[in-house]
Order: structure tokens, then C-alpha cells, then sequence
């Protein structure tokens, strides 16, 4: 018995018809009417309907639909380790992959005052089924969670069906917990669609559902959309592969690409399409003696017997035939695929070349799996990042912008008869005019409009920048001779003979989709202390402008200002180092053209109140730079988010502290384009050396260990604050939002700074900085370490239990 396709030979276009169509879809009344069923089911019962039908189609007796934290836990253990090193590095590929899909897009000025902007906000809730059973598709996870877990949706909700013992497959846990997803559910087919739509006691309620399923499934999720006001990923229909072949593709491999697909199901289409009558039947031959071997191979058989093979004159036949398809996945096994893809407008995903097959797609390569079906691809896309976002509009307008657009939006609202939407700008305006026309304005609360030109110093805005050899000739050159640099040269294997990208155009790619800001927005630096250094320089006129700081705080603004003979205002931040209303007044009438914060503070270690920022925002005329190199410690959003809000802001971040990588030297400067630009006008010419931008490139390529590190450092600070408390040299353990603390010591401090010196322990000693009296600053360490550090002053308290009324001064010269 030969199982093939049903094979035709040079069909004229007008008889493609129906060599393009699907199966009918089965609109089954039966399906849909027991999903309904099923809903009402589920509405009615909650919890309790899921548990049922668990058992009545699962055959699954579920006492807690929940999978709990130790199931999470335990599931490691049951995967084989070769599995979870495949799974691992399938994750990474769609991480990396993914992660490119970010794009931010900097503001944009329409016209002079009305400043717009577009942001990727993640849907809240979203839901994934992953189907179970006989066979778990833990790809499925990996390739909704990763996806769902880069975009930031905060509440992310798995449903996948119960096996016959109430477990769910360890692979699927283990994938779980890989991605950090805790909420998994035991619930499978149309009952876990109705739960998501609907919610139950276990379930929570979510607002787009993703994931294959059976017909029920598909069709529960049709009727989610159609009457509960739920998302879904997109129309689902049977898996389909078609395949171009011409006479150099090998019949091995293209047989093995067509049964992939055909052991999906029996509904699976299989599509070949060649030029060469010789492929045709060598493709049949290898079906035929690879069909044999395969265990799904009944499976398989009823696939193919309703699947076509196609023989067409030539390659503009093939793609065009390709194109009326649309298929879900499509294979160019031709000799110069290059040509034909850059042809193809239809289709899920396209897999170029002989060595290129759709299952690499289907797991690991990096692109996602699951992709519109059934001729979608003529309007649908696969998931992506997209599919986890939505994105919105901002705007804001000046007094400027609202006086040059109002007649436009009046002229067009008052065509149309809309009178309140003329009336809703008219009334602005004619608040405007009222204003400028009265004798003397008082100062509204509106800050003044910021003007970068006027801050920055004249002689700055006019020269001429150094413009580099390896920025004036961008583009590869078999010689390159330009830059004096010497091609002899190397250490070791390694070589580092040319000169470094100066714009460090790479390292920015890689960083600007993790912040979630254009590559436009970012600086970086020799340390953020260069960037602190240069914005000084690029606003300040040396023995002329000054710079606000609120002390105390870290100290290399005021150096920046005396290197650069500039005038420091020093505004003290409250007892509970805090920005004051009547600091922010100041700073609002101060002529300083910067202003420094630092959030978390150092040495104080505590996050500013972001109202206070904001308003101080508005109000100063200078910039902003609100420093976060501990930012990453704190659970606070960053100021990166409201670029687009305040032109005069200038975070500064830095890769030394939560990153682990003070050797690197690597500090980042986030602002609008305009700012980022007269930074890089000033700085030095090559800033960040090669090795820097290789190491950079490698940890942001694995930046989703910084949750971990992260974890590490609050970790150790939890456990040192409670330690330290309790201690007698200890009088106040101030909170922090960093990885450190700062600690008020009795009766001296700066003596048990120095006994603790005396044991090899050097921390901090900040007694001297205002409001910081009797205070040391201790950078939490390993576990080690701060064991070390704790035993160490509980030590020096106790073997001088006289301390706290003597004074410790005369126990230095003890240890
Ligand atoms: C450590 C620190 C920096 C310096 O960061 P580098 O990038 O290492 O130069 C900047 N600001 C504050 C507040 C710091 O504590």
C-alpha cells in the first residue's frame, strides 16, 4: 500500500481553486453547543465544574486546582538533565529573539507645542493553555511565557489539563518555574477557556487567551471573544507545511519535512510544490521507506492521503501559488532561497534552504511557533511581542502649541458640526489671549518652557565636535589606513588593534529594548562619573554658573563643579533626607543650571519622593539629573519612564552596582535625543575601549541574571539590617532601597570604624556629611561577609561590654 499525495501535474492558475482550499472547518453545532454548555457549566459551579469535568473527560480526580509550590519545586528533579540543558538554550534563542522586538520610539515634536508620543504598555492579565495529555506541549510554554514575561504582563495565568493521576506533566512545571510563572492551573479543554474568560475561585479572570487546542478549545476561545469580551491570539486551524522544492532540494530531506508536519494529526495539510518531475518521485520514494520507520506513522498516513503534491512550470508559478496559499510554514528547499523569500507576502514563517527545517522553528531557533493557520497569513501575524502589548498615544501641549493648532482643530470640528469639540479648544485659546492681554500676568504654576540651547554654553553650541576617522568612514574597507593604528598588534589571541566603534552603536541596540528607551535617548560612559563630568562642562561657564546639590549625597558632584571652577548651592535635604516644598521653591527660583539627585540616596540610602521630583521637574529651569545608580535595588519604577514627560531630565544609571561590574567602567545617561546629543558632541572621542563594549555586549546578552544578583544583594541586606539592630554599638539601622545601609553607631562611631579596621573590615565612614553624624555606610557583601561584618561589631561590643559608657576610643589598639 503506497501512502501518498494526491499529485498534480502543470494545473493552469484558473484550476487552483481548489487545490488552495482547506478542509472545510467543521463547524460542528455539536461542538459549539456543548461549549456553551460547558460555560454555563463553569459560571454556575466555578471551581467545582472544573473538577467534575476533570474527572469526566480527563478521567482525573483534582482536589486542588492549583499547582502548588512544591509541585513547582519538586518538577526539576523529574526532568533529565540533557532535557533541561536543550530547554534552556531553546529559551535563550526566544529570549534573544524577542527581546529585538522591542522598539521605543522617542517623542515627537508635530509642530512647535505639541509634543506626542507612543508607549508599549503590556495587557495586564493574559492566559496560556498549553495542551497536556498524551503528549505535553511544554514548547507551547516557552513560546507564549517568554514572550509574555519580556512585554511585562504582570499577571500571567497557565492552564493545561490534569493528568489521569491529577499531576501536570513536570516538564511543563519545570518550564514554569524556568519563566517565573507560579500561577498554574490544572484545568484543561474548553472548561480552563471558559475559566480564564470568566474566573472562578482558583482562576483568576484574564484579558487575552493564548494557545492551540482542540476544536473545543478553538471553539471556546471563539466564543470568549465573541461574547465575553476577551482577546484572543488569533484564529486556529489544523498545523500545515508547504514546501518548495526545485531540482536541487535532496528527497530525504524534504520527505522528512512533509512528514513532520503530517504526524501532527490527521488533519494536518501537507503541501508540495515542485519544478522537477525527478524530485516529485524521488520525494514519493522517501516518504514511502521514511513512513515505514515512524511510530506516528498511521498518524501520518491519513495526513498525507489528503494532502497535495504540485508540479508547476517554474519558480514564478511556485511563489505564486505559495502566496494564494498562505501556509503557516513554509519551506524554500530551491537553490537560491534569498530570491524567492524576498517574493513571498504570504505566509506564518519561512524557513530558507536546504538545512533549514520548519522544526527548528517549531523549538529553538529563536522565531515563535505558533502562527496563523487556514490561510490567515494573508492578514494575521504569529505571537510576538506585539501580541502582549498594547500601545498608547500621548500628548501634551504648550500655551504655544495649543494657539498654533486651535484654529486648525476648529476649522475641521466646526466642517463636521461637532461645536464642542470647537468649543473644547476655543475655550483655551481664548484663555491664552486673555492672559497675554492682561496688564501684568501673574506667574502661573505652568513652568516656564524649557530651553536646552540657552543652557548649554555658547562657545559649546558653536564649535565644531572632533570628528573621528572611525566615524567619518562608517562602512567596511579591505584596507583601512585611516587612523594610524598599527595591524601588527595583539595580546595573546586576542586583538585589539583598531580603534573602537565610538558611537558604541552595538551596546546600545542591546540596551535600549532592556530600558525600554531609544538608542537616541542613551549615552554611555567611562563610569557615570564621566557623564556627571561632562553635563557640568556642557552647561556651566567656568568661575561663572553654579550646579544645586541636596546634601548629603554622593560626592562627585560637587568635584565635578570645583574641577570645573563652577559654583556648588548646597539645599540640605529634611531630617528624613527628603526634598522639602520649600527646597523645590528654591531650586525653582535658582539660576543654577543643574541640579543633582540622587534616588536611592547615597549615603542615605533611601528613594526620593517621586511627587517632589516631579514637581522639581516642572519648576527648575536647569536640568534635572536624578542619579539611580542603586536603582536597580529598589522596587520603585524608573525615571527612564517619563522621558518623554519632562525634557529637562537626565537619569543616570550605572552598570557598577547591581550589575556587579565595577571593573567594566560603564555608566549610561538616559534624556531626550537632544541632550544625548550635546554629550556627544563633547566627549572624548573614544570613550568606551573595545573590551569594554565586548564585555558589555556579553552581560547585557544575559541581563536576565540581574534579577538573581538582585535577589542575592536584598537577600543579604534583610539579613544584616535585623542582625545589626539588635546590636549594643548599634543605635539606628537607617531603611534602605540600595546595597547598603546606613548605620548610626553609639557611643563613636568613628571608632568602631577604626577597630572594625583593625580586623581587616574597612566600611564607610560618613560621620562627617550633614545629618549624618555618628553614621557609617556598609555595602552589604556574600553571606560571608556580612556574617564577618556582624560577627566582627558584635564582637567589639561585647568584649567591651563598658563601651556604650566609656566611649570605644580605647579599643583600638585591642584587636
Ligand atoms: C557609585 C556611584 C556612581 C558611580 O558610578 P560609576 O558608574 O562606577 O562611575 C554614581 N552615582 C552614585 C550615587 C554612586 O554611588
Amino acid at each position: 500500500m503506497t501512502f501518498f499525495m494526491q499529485t498534480y501535474r502543470f494545473p493552469e492558475p484558473a484550476a487552483w481553486g481548489p487545490l488552495l482550499a482547506r478542509p472545510a472547518a467543521a463547524e460542528s453545532p455539536a461542538v459549539a453547543a456543548r461549549v456553551q454548555e460547558i460555560f454555563a457549566q463553569v459560571a454556575v459551579s466555578g471551581d467545582d465544574a472544573l473538577r467534575q469535568l476533570a474527572q469526566e473527560l480527563d478521567k482525573a480526580a483534582v482536589a486542588d486546582l492549583r499547582v502548588s509550590a512544591a509541585e513547582l519545586a519538586a518538577a526539576g528533579a523529574l526532568v533529565p538533565a540533557a532535557l533541561q540543558a536543550a530547554i534552556r538554550q531553546a529559551k535563550a534563542n526566544i529570549e534573544t529573539f524577542h527581546a529585538a522586538q522591542r522598539v521605543v520610539e522617542a517623542p515627537v515634536e508635530t509642530q512647535p507645542g505639541v509634543r506626542c508620543w507612543r508607549r508599549s504598555v503590556p495587557v495586564q492579565r493574559v492566559g496560556l493553555y498549553v495542551p497536556g495529555g498524551s503528549a505535553p506541549l511544554f514548547s507551547t510554554l516557552l513560546m507564549l511565557g517568554v514572550p509574555a514575561r519580556l512585554a511585562g504582563c504582570p499577571e500571567i495565568v497557565v492552564c493545561t489539563p490534569p493528568q489521569a493521576d491529577g499531576t501536570v506533566s513536570p516538564v511543563i512545571l519545570f518550564v514554569a518555574q524556568l519563566l517565573g510563572i507560579t500561577t498554574v492551573v490544572k484545568a484543561g479543554g474548553a472548561q480552563a477557556v471558559a475559566a480564564l474568560a470568566l474566573g472562578t475561585a482558583s482562576v483568576p479572570a484574564v484579558d487575552k487567551i493564548f494557545g492551540p487546542g482542540n476544536r473545543y478549545v478553538t471553539a471556546a476561545k471563539q466564543l470568549a471573544a465573541a461574547r465575553y469580551g476577551v482577546a484572543i491570539d488569533m484564529p486556529a486551524g489544523p498545523s500545515e507545511v508547504l514546501v518548495v522544492a526545485d531540482a536541487s532540494a535532496n528527497p530525504a530531506f524534504v520527505a522528512a519535512d512533509l512528514l513532520s508536519q503530517a504526524e501532527h494529526g490527521p488533519d494536518s495539510q501537507v503541501v508540495l510544490l515542485t519544478d522537477s518531475e525527478d524530485i516529485l518521485s524521488k520525494v514519493q520514494a522517501e516518504v514511502e521507506t521514511q513512513l515505514a520507520a515512524l511510530p506516528r506513522r498511521d498518524v501520518a498516513a491519513r495526513a498525507l492521503a489528503e494532502s497535495r503534491a504540485v508540479l508547476l512550470p517554474g519558480p514564478a508559478e511556485l511563489l505564486d501559488f505559495s502566496n494564494q496559499y498562505a501556509p503557516e510554514h513554509l519551506i524554500l528547499a530551491v537553490a537560491e532561497p534569498e530570491a524567492l523569500a524576498a517574493g513571498v507576502t504570504n505566509a506564518g514563517s519561512v524557513f530558507l534552504g536546504h538545512l533549514t527545517p520548519e522544526a527548528v522553528g517549531d523549538y529553538a531557533s529563536g522565531t515563535n511557533h505558533t502562527l496563523p493557520t487556514s490561510g490567515f497569513a494573508r492578514q494575521y501575524s504569529g505571537v510576538s511581542l506585539d501580541s502582549f502589548v498594547k500601545k498608547i498615544t500621548y500628548q501634551r501641549l504648550t500655551a504655544a502649541g495649543v494657539q498654533a493648532l486651535a484654529p486648525v482643530v476648529e476649522t475641521m470640528a466646526e466642517a463636521e458640526g461637532l461645536h464642542a469639540h470647537a468649543r473644547a479648544v476655543a475655550l483655551r485659546r481664548e484663555s491664552l489671549e486673555q492672559a497675554a492681554l492682561a496688564p501684568s500676568a501673574p506667574e502661573t504654576a505652568q513652568a516656564p518652557a524649557f530651553d536646552l540651547g540657552a543652557l548649554v554654553r555658547p562657545s559649546i553650541r558653536k564649535m565644531q565636535p572632533y570628528s573621528s576617522a572611525r566615524d567619518e568612514f562608517e562602512g567596511a574597507a579591505a584596507v583601512m589606513l585611516d587612523a594610524n593604528e598599527n595591524s601588527f598588534g595583539s595580546v595573546g589571541d586576542r586583538v585589539f588593534n583598531r580603534y573602537p566603534d565610538p558611537q558604541q552603536r552595538a551596546v546600545k541596540a542591546a540596551l535600549a529594548p532592556l530600558k525600554d528607551v531609544a538608542a537616541g535617548q542613551i549615552f554611555l560612559g567611562n563610569g557615570s562619573d564621566e557623564p556627571i563630568d561632562l553635563l557640568v562642562r556642557l552647561t556651566c561657564v567656568p568661575g561663572q554658573d553654579s550646579i544645586a546639590v541636596l546634601p548629603p549625597t554622593y560626592g562627585m558632584y560637587e568635584v565635578a563643579a570645583n574641577l570645573n571652577d563652577v559654583r556648588v548651592e548646597r539645599l540640605p535635604l529634611t531630617a528624613d533626607f527628603q526634598l522639602s516644598a520649600a527646597t523645590v521653591e528654591q531650586l525653582a527660583r535658582s539660576s543654577a543650571k543643574i541640579a543633582f539627585l540622587c534616588s536611592p540616596n547615597n549615603p542615605t540610602g533611601n528613594l526620593l519622593d517621586p511627587a517632589a521630583v516631579a514637581q522639581m521637574l516642572r519648576r527648575f529651569r536647569g536640568l534635572v539629573v536624578v542619579d539611580e545608580a542603586y536603582g536597580d535595588f529598589a522596587g520603585a519604577p524608573s525615571w527612564t519612564t517619563r522621558l518623554a514627560e519632562f525634557p529637562n531630565l537626565v537619569v543616570l544609571q550605572t552598570f557598577s552596582k547591581a550589575w556587579g561590574l565595577a571593573g567594566l567602567r560603564l555608566g549610561v545617561a538616559y534624556a531626550s535625543p537632544a541632550i544625548i546629543g550635546y554629550l556627544n558632541k563633547i566627549k572624548p572621542p573614544y570613550n568606551l575601549s573595545e573590551n569594554t563594549q565586548q564585555l558589555a555586549l556579553a552581560a547585557l546578552g544575559r541581563a536576565d541574571h540581574l534579577p538573581g544578583l538582585r535577589q542575592q544583594i536584598l537577600a543579604g541586606r534583610t539579613w544584616l539590617a535585623a542582625e545589626l539592630a539588635d546590636l549594643p554599638v548599634v543605635e539606628h539601622v537607617f531603611p534602605s532601597d540600595a546595597n547598603f545601609l546606613l548605620v548610626r553607631f553609639r557611643p563613636d562611631a568613628t571608632a568602631v570604624y577604626d577597630a572594625l579596621r583593625a580586623r581587616g573590615i574597612v566600611v564607610r565612614n560618613r560621620t562627617t556629611q550633614p545629618g549624618c553624624a555618628g553614621c557609617l555606610r556598609l555595602t552589604v557583601g556574600t553571606p560571608a561577609e556580612n556574617e564577618q561584618l556582624a560577627d566582627a561589631l558584635r564582637a567589639i561590643g561585647e568584649e567591651h561590654p563598658a563601651a556604650a559608657d566609656a566611649g570605644l576610643g580605647a579599643l583600638v589598639g585591642n584587636a
